[in-house]
């Protein structure tokens, strides 16, 4: 069937077009979110375009988690997570639980999650999500694979449910941090990584991050889009359906930059290195990663 799609460039303005100078991986991609069903191709290539050389797909649940997989299969760069959200957390059983194991034997899957807490909108029970959090530690645990954790006013669980694990997990990073100071000092001393997304650039509720990106050690700091929800705003140009992607995380990347008084560049290289070994990436997978040479 024709793919009835717009060329990849027609999507983005012109002015919201940025390459970043140095190879980023998007740790937090829901390409498999169906806002992306229509031109996901066009969405990856524009990705590449913008020198975001790698995506880790979240895999949300069991049906999004092997989507994800699928589409890694089918791409260089890309790669899955899978697990279940706290969301979905009173969807947990024993047959899931399986699934979950499965997936974690693929070559594709290179994290466990996106599980955590969500005591924000609480879609589970709190003893829900503790429970099906406290059965994907223990996948990770016997995995051997890092962690990607959503925590929402949930922190001091959270940091409580780590330390408990935290000799028997590996890696593991709080992805879209959006808490406190105190909070992200819980989790340095748990030794977690943090992941920011375009939370950072909303004037409205994201200010008090601004202070806390320089207290994120670089070997812990990776970047990510979340899309397609949170779309940064400080973006130069509107940007039609207001759907976030992959090819607009070097905006991010300048901001978090910005508010650390560091080079672009720079920046980028270090979330790069950083996200490479955490997900255990091959080292330069993709002709795109040598890309940057060049210019
Ligand atoms: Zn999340």
């Amino acid at each position: 069937m024709a793919d009835a799609t717009p060329p990849f460039d027609d999507v983005l303005p012109e002015a919201l077009r940025f390459r970043s100078p140095a190879p980023l991986v998007d740790i937090g991609a829901n390409l498999t979110h169906e806002s992306f069903a229509r031109g996901l191709e066009a969405t990856i290539q524009r990705a590449r375009a913008a020198n975001v050389t790698t995506l880790i797909l979240t895999g949300t649940d069991r049906e999004h988690a092997e989507q994800a997989v699928a589409l890694a299969q089918r791409h260089p760069g890309l790669y899955a997570t899978a697990g279940v959200h706290p969301h979905d957390a009173s969807r947990w059983e024993p047959t899931l639980e399986a699934a979950m194991r499965e997936l974690h034997r693929q070559p594709e899957v290179v994290a466990v999650g996106e599980c955590g807490l969500d005591f924000n909108r609480n879609f589970s029970t709190p003893a829900e999500q503790e429970h099906a959090l406290e059965a994907q530690l223990g996948l990770a645990a016997e995995s051997g694979k890092p962690l990607f954790l959503h925590e929402r006013d949930a922190g001091r669980r959270m940091r409580e449910m780590l330390h408990a694990w935290r000799d028997d997990i590996g890696d593991a990073v709080i992805h879209c941090f959006t808490a406190d100071r105190e909070t992200l000092f819980g989790y340095r001393d748990l030794d977690l990584h943090i992941g920011l997304t375009g939370w950072l650039c909303d004037e409205r509720r994201g200010h008090h991050l601004r202070d806390l990106v320089g207290e994120i050690p670089l070997d812990r700091l990776m970047v990510e889009t979340d899309c397609p929800y949170l779309l940064p705003r400080n973006l130069p140009a509107k940007l039609k359906g207001r759907r976030h992607e992959p090819a607009l995380l070097p905006w991010i990347v300048r901001e978090i930059a910005h508010w650390r008084g560091m080079e672009e560049a720079e920046l980028a290289r270090a979330t790069t290195a950083t996200a490479r070994a955490f997900f255990r990436l091959p080292p330069g997978e993709t002709p795109h990663d040598i890309d940057h040479e060049e210019s």
